[in-house]
């Protein structure tokens, strides 16, 4: 019983480091990027230096609360074999790969519409949109309850799609990563993101923070197409983003030769 114990903790303890390390690195590294393209930041109100530290101090109990999710789910399929077996290969994984991406979004865009109903949203939701002015550090800022119902994919993962464990380490680590970006402040997307591309640029979730009835999915602009969720003025503000953010590396690089 104690050596099941321990392999849990075990788990769940070497998720919260690769989690936190990312959330560390990622942060340092888009804060580095936006001081290159400072003068193409989105929105011009500052965030206030206290709302800062209370996300990057809740971030750390919701990494803590998303690896136990993720550690778990991981444990039950590596400890007690539960779960679908993979298929094997290259292609086994990349098909499970991007099959996780389409799941995880479609899970997302429905629990995040339902933690913004009037009844869920003051005691689920509401803390991680006091930040309407997100910096990169407020990706994970959210209360327990709110990662219960968007984080815990993690958790059922392997019931829902037949991969390997790192193919959904590297789903999450994109997770975290694409959305470290998307709070960040500025634009980094480029043709990929630009509309009609399917990819989410950062304006689509800086949108959500400053108008809060739109814009709910996390990977792709898909479902808020399909839903009419989209801001009215997404595309054409994405457009204009990316082109601030070209401009403002140009003048960078003329201003260093
Ligand atoms: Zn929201
Ligand atoms: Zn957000």
């Amino acid at each position: 019983m104690t050596g099941v114990l321990l392999s849990w903790i075990e788990t769940v303890a070497a998720v919260y480091a690769i989690l936190v390390a990312a959330y560390a690195v990622t942060c340092l590294i888009v804060m580095r990027l936006n001081r290159q393209i400072a003068a193409a930041k989105i929105q011009a109100r500052q965030t206030p230096r206290q709302q800062i530290r209370r996300d990057q101090r809740q971030s750390l109990l919701s990494l803590l609360a998303i690896a136990t999710m993720f550690g778990t789910g991981h444990w039950l399929y590596a400890e007690l074999g539960w779960g679908w077996r993979p298929a094997g290969g290259l292609a086994g994984s990349v098909l499970a790969f991007i099959g996780s991406l389409i799941l995880f979004d479609t899970w997302f865009y429905w629990f995040h519409r339902l933690i913004h109903t009037p009844a869920l949203y003051p005691r689920v939701h509401r803390w991680h949109h006091l930040t309407v002015t997100p910096v990169a550090w407020s990706n994970n800022s959210d209360r327990l309850v709110d990662n219960l119902f968007l984080q815990s994919y993690w958790l059922v993962a392997h019931f829902l799609v037949p991969a390997a464990p790192l193919v959904l380490l590297a789903h999450k680590l994109y997770d975290q990563v694409t959305g470290i970006i998307g709070h960040g402040g500025w634009e980094h997307g480029g043709a990929w993101c630009r509309p009609p591309s399917p990819l989410v640029s950062v304006t689509h979730h800086d949108q959500h923070h400053r108008y809060f009835r739109c814009n709910y999915a996390t990977h792709f602009t898909v479902w808020d197409r399909l839903m009419g969720t989209l801001h009215p003025e997404h595309d054409a503000e994405a457009k204009r983003n990316i082109a601030a953010t070209a401009k403002a590396r140009q003048g960078e690089r003329v201003a260093a030769e």
